[in-house]
């Protein structure tokens, strides 16, 4: 009984901590030309990386997750 709780208080713990680490901010900021928020830094949890191909080498581009889903 005794581990069971200790699995499920973990999980507890690994969820919270989960959605600290999604409210902060990133360092990046949105490549989409219709963002909504484009003065702000992406946060973690919103953040959908993207490898965009140009001439000759590839390189990261960050959008918030909404503005690619709408792209
Ligand atoms: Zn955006």
């Amino acid at each position: 009984m005794k581990a069971i709780q200790n699995k499920n208080q973990t999980a507890i713990e690994r969820a919270q901590r989960k959605r600290i680490e999604g409210e902060r901010s990133s360092r990046h900021f949105c490549a989409s030309p219709s963002c909504f928020d484009p003065r702000s830094p992406i946060l973690v949890g919103d953040l959908q990386p993207v490898l965009q191909a140009s001439v000759g080498k590839a390189k990261m581009v960050f959008f918030h997750s909404e503005c690619w889903k709408n792209q």
